[in-house]
């Protein structure tokens, strides 16, 4: 994927300790090959490395400390220009209409009812309104997915093949239901053709939306960006959805998008379940491309498995050089219940550095239970005071856990040096600077 091969590159690039034109001239070379293998359009891809190569052949990366990282960098933020800079918000002031548009399949039915139920939980009343008269099950999957949301809907009759008296008759609802927001789900087509067009351009002038999303299918590449550009200059969109990023390894029409079509990405959908639909974050998706893993997002799962409170007691004992078995304990079950995430963590730039200096198997589940029932088997003042932990007690804690006098020995050594580490406020700063992910 994408951020494999970027991560291979950079990675390459980190470890030269001096950095010569050379090298960033290979570097940028296999991230051409890596942006066009990703479905980027061609001119993109190559006015994005032109501008990235200007800025990092400049004097002073060269002459910089970390050349590598200053890099690095210098493409996270050209990637993240590329992607639209800030998150695009909807225009939801009074009378607020979002017209959904796009192809056959692309999601615009999902998304329509993904988006009501995202600014149902911001606290407004959205309505959705069922335009595509074309399939006959078209009205009744957006009926059910609004009785799922328990958003109101309203269904013209099958017999009704007038887009423009749907909406006439949905407004008129729509003042009694009392909404804020209404959603407009429309047809769409295998492919753009003139009917369709001309269909979605009268549903335009009569609902005079303030926004006109189109919802594109990212996995279908630069194909998706084609279909923009044609849309856009049809109706005139005011930004993009993109769906199935979940399942879109390449993601090349994200990278494209932008820049081709010069409208914002606002949303993107990840998945099938109607709580999958994202704001569109142009950090976290140079982030994301760059193999970092989405930050953000995954500080907050972190924070969901973590007691804050249990965190900031360890955390404030360390600093107090209090440090027990307990705490230790504590700890261990905090690890484990991150072990489902380690995968993810090791994303996170700090991370990994972490856990290198974590004890051996600190994610796996074994070895937890074993020293677990090593910490269970001291005495409380054993915990307390590790000191006093000395031959004939470590046997009987061996004997008592059902582990051998090497393992005891062993933790009790790794603790030692974890309280030494605790101690130096230097080797804890550094430990903490990483965790922040500075370089
Ligand atoms: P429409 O023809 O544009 O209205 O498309 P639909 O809303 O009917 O969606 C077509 C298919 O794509 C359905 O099976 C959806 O469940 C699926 N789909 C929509 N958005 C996403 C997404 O973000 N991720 C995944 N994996 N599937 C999606
Ligand atoms: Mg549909």
């Amino acid at each position: 994927s994408l951020s494999d091969s970027l991560d291979k590159t950079f990675r390459n690039l980190r470890g030269v300790g001096k950095i010569s034109e050379k090298n960033i001239a290979d570097a940028l070379r296999e991230i051409r090959i890596a942006l066009l293998e990703a479905d980027v359009e061609f001119g993109v891809a190559k006015d994005f490395i032109s501008r990235v190569k200007e800025k990092a052949m400049g004097e002073d990366v060269l002459k910089s400390i970390k050349p590598g990282e200053q890099i690095v960098k210098i493409f996270h933020d050209e990637l993240e220009a590329l992607l639209g800079g800030d998150q695009a918000p909807l225009d939801l002031n009074p009378p607020a209409r979002i017209l959904i548009c796009g192809l056959n399949g692309a999601g615009k039915t999902t998304t329509s009812a993904k988006l009501a139920n995202r600014l149902k939980k911001e606290g407004r009343r959205p309505l959705l309104i069922a335009c595509d008269l074309y399939r006959p099950a078209a009205i009744d999957q957006l009926a059910v997915l609004a009785k799922q949301i328990d958003v109101p809907c309203y269904t013209p009759d099958a017999s009704e093949s007038d887009v423009v008296k749907v909406a006439k008759d949905a407004l008129a609802w729509a003042e009694k239901q009392q909404g804020t927001v209404l959603i407009f789900d429309t047809a769409g087509r295998q492919e753009i053709d003139e009917k369709l067009i001309l269909e979605l351009k009268r549903l335009h002038d009569f609902v005079k939306p303030k926004e006109t999303l189109l919802v594109a299918d990212s996995a279908t590449g630069q194909q998706a960006v084609s279909v923009a550009e044609h849309f856009d200059g049809a109706v005139g969109i005011t930004g993009i959805i993109l769906t199935k990023l979940d399942g879109d390894a390449r993601g090349g029409a994200a990278l494209s998008m932008r820049a081709v079509t010069g409208k914002p990405i606002k949303y993107a959908g990840e998945g099938e379940k109607l709580d999958q639909l994202f704001e569109f974050h142009p950090s976290r998706m140079a982030d994301r491309i760059l193999g970092m893993g989405d930050i953000v997002g995954m500080v907050e799962q972190v924070a969901d498995k973590v007691n804050e409170a249990d965190a900031m007691r360890s955390m404030k004992r360390m600093q107090e050089g209090k440090f027990d078995f307990t705490d230790f304990l504590d700890q261990m079950k905090m690890i484990q219940n991150l072990g489902p995430l380690e995968g993810l963590l090791g994303l996170m730039p700090g991370f990994s550095k972490i856990k290198k200096q974590l004890p051996a198997g600190a994610f796996d589940n074994k070895k937890i239970k074993r020293t677990e029932a090593i910490v269970l088997s001291m005495t409380l003042e054993e915990r307390t005071r590790p000191e006093i932990i000395k031959g004939s007690r470590r046997q009987r804690i061996a004997d008592g856990s059902g582990t051998t006098l090497m393992e005891v020995n062993q933790l009790i050594k790794q603790f030692g040096e974890m309280r030494k580490m605790m101690k130096s406020p230097t080797k804890m700063g550094n430990m903490m600077k990483q965790l922040g992910g500075a370089p």
